[in-house]
């Protein structure tokens, strides 16, 4: 069964490239601008396994996503959640994790990185 990610980020070109590294790793990819679009590609795609989510976008940030997507009892184990931003503080990964988050990546990314983290947060990828 093929996975899907959500890729949020207001950022066309890293969308472009983690969802290039992700699709590589047999992902489905589905993407979202914002954390408002995400949270409604959260609803019509309930199954998404993964949430790739940027910090800053306009709108409604990754937080603001974060906190009301694990208030829904549906969401509040799954889908596994990884940060992937600039914000580089520890106050704000910490605030993070206790939102729900389950990792956090900085950018820049590369391919081992995401594996590494995909691993662990326990999502099962296509090893070459
Ligand atoms: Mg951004």
């Amino acid at each position: 069964m093929t996975q899907k990610v959500l890729v949020v980020d207001d950022a066309r070109v890293v969308r472009i490239s983690l969802g290039r590294i992700l699709k590589k790793l047999g992902f489905e990819i589905i993407e979202a601008e914002n954390g408002k679009e995400a949270y409604e590609a959260m609803n019509a795609h309930p199954d998404i396994a993964l949430v790739m989510l940027d910090w800053n976008m306009p709108v409604m940030n990754g937080y603001e996503f974060l906190v009301a997507m694990r208030e829904q009892e549906r969401f509040s184990e799954n889908p596994r959640v990884i940060m992937v931003t600039t914000e580089t503080g520890m106050p704000s990964m910490l605030k993070a994790l206790a939102a729900g988050a389950d990792e956090y990546i900085m950018k820049p990314f590369d391919e081992s990185l995401v594996c590494d983290k995909l691993d662990i947060v326990g999502i099962a990828y296509n090893r070459e």
